[in-house]
């Protein structure tokens, strides 16, 4: 750990804030030296691990089964369907052929790694649904400007593929994916807003496509999850067929979930952070409560003892703790751990042992306190649903004032970084211009977690409105 200083301010700085609270906890390594590429480091993984615990575990209480597929695509597999091999062609890592053998893509995205396995595995209405995911790494070959866990040419993310025999059970399970997002981001404090994406910013090869976006502090939107309704595309050139229970030979239809592990945990990272370092929830947070023995000549043994002792009762109702007795002072310990993001700790000195108290910090308020030594369990448990409140309240507050309604397009040129809510005419020439003359505002689509009713003509062209959108710059 670095010596103590305040981080860059990060509502102004964003940019610059980022880049060293991912040095000073020591998150990410940047000197791999390859565009796009960065080293995880232990404390991003013990994050990294929660957040995918929390997702695999929902999709596993939800039916799905885990597996693993190669990390190669067959260039043959990748071409079978147009569209998506349109979207993804120019930025897929190719492995050049050895003689005699197919040349290989480093997997963008693995619908078409997955699902000539799905035609073999598929005959009848009993082999459905089907509802598998992996958790691992994709390669996009990434031209703009690369930022840790935000935009990368490898990123970590789980990837779910179900098959069905029909649309409505399909649409179903694009509304369970929602359900699991919003679990989760829940869980990590994080507002957010659902959209459907518009005609022309689908995934490659869906028929529906629904997003995640969140608000960072730049005033960016970044999306952290997709969840597509994808029919019967993938299933007709790919062969996934069965028998239905009349006997007829029917294209299953299917969906494919990504939640953004990376991004999440940017997402988290970003949003709670801030001058002293990260800030997390209980449930992304590896060590949930820290505890600092403050031992004083000639009383080393009971204030240790006590620390442990209190260790123990944490860990009894299930709460990450740590005792650290480390020979650092006191000051650089409650530095260390308030740059990571350690939501809690507790002080344990000579006066706390003999007055049977113990002395509490938390680190999203930076407050201190004092309590009785027997209300330990229960301070925890009321701090951390505190905590949990609080993180949500901060970053819904942040969401909810950055969205402004707009009816012209010099409301929507002024409107610097806000997120903008307007009736919009549906047109993609319309989208390509607003982003050509705002220098980056991008239709995101419309939001199916507050719908609203049009109220007016398309803010930009003035045309006939067909939606109401949000529009935003986004990473
Ligand atoms: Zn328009």
């Amino acid at each position: 750990m670095q010596p103590e200083r305040a981080l860059p301010d990060k509502e102004k700085q964003f940019s610059e804030w980022y880049s060293e609270i991912l040095e000073r906890a020591e998150l990410v390594d940047i000197r791999y030296n390859v565009k796009g590429f960065v080293v995880y480091r232990p404390n991003l993984m013990r994050i990294i691990n929660l957040i995918r615990n929390e997702l695999e575990s929902s999709l596993i209480s939800r039916g799905h089964q885990q597996v693993m597929f190669p990390i190669v695509i067959p260039m043959s597999y990748l071409r079978k369907e147009q569209e998506h091999v349109t979207g993804f062609e120019a930025e897929v890592f190719k492995i050049r052929a050895e003689e005699g053998e197919e040349e290989l893509a480093l997997r963008p995205t693995s619908e078409t790694a997955m699902y000539p396995m799905y035609a073999l595995w598929v005959h009848s209405y009993r082999d459905l649904p089907l509802k598998l995911f992996q958790t691992g790494t994709v390669y996009r070959k990434e031209t703009r400007a690369t930022k840790p866990l935000i935009r990368g040419r490898e990123f970590f993310w789980i990837e779910a593929h179900d098959a069905f025999e029909n649309k409505e059970q399909a649409l179903t399970q694009v509304i369970e994916d929602i359900e699991i997002t919003k679990e989760a981001l829940r869980k990590f404090g994080l507002a957010f807003i659902v959209v459907e994406r518009e005609e022309w910013d689908k995934f490659p090869g869906a028929e529906k496509t629904f997003a995640f976006d969140c608000l960072m502090p730049d005033g960016k939107v970044l999306q952290i999850a997709t969840t597509h309704y994808l029919g019967t595309k993938f299933s007709k050139p790919f062969e996934v067929i069965y028998l239905d229970r009349a006997g007829e030979k029917k294209n299953v239809h299917q969906t494919c979930f990504g939640p953004g592990i990376s991004r999440m945990a940017a997402a988290v990272i970003s949003i709670h952070g801030d001058e002293f370092g990260l800030v997390l929830p209980f449930d992304v947070a590896p060590i949930q409560v820290v505890i600092v023995p403050i031992p004083k000549e000639g009383k080393e043994k009971e204030v240790i003892a006590k620390a442990k002792e209190v260790e123990e009762r944490l860990e009894k109702i299930h709460i990450r703790t740590l005792v650290d007795a480390s020979d650092e002072r006191p000051g650089a310990k409650f530095y260390k751990y308030e740059l990571i993001g350690t939501p809690m700790r507790i002080e344990i000195g000579e006066r706390e042992v003999s007055e049977r108290k113990l002395t509490f910090f938390r680190r999203d308020i930076r407050k201190r306190w004092e309590v009785e030594e027997c209300e330990l369990e229960v301070e925890v448990l009321k701090h951390k649903e505190d905590i949990l409140k609080n993180l949500t309240n901060r970053s819904n507050e942040k969401l909810k004032n950055a969205i402004v309604r707009i009816n012209t397009k010099e409301e929507l040129k002024e409107s610097n970084n806000k997120i903008i809510l307007m009736n919009f005419c549906g047109n993609q020439q319309c989208a390509e211009r607003i982003k050509y003359d705002t220098k980056g505002y991008e239709v995101r689509g419309s939001r199916i977690d507050k719908p609203e009713d049009v109220w007016g003509p398309c803010a930009w062209c003035g045309s006939e409105a067909k939606k109401v959108v949000i529009a935003a710059r986004a990473y």
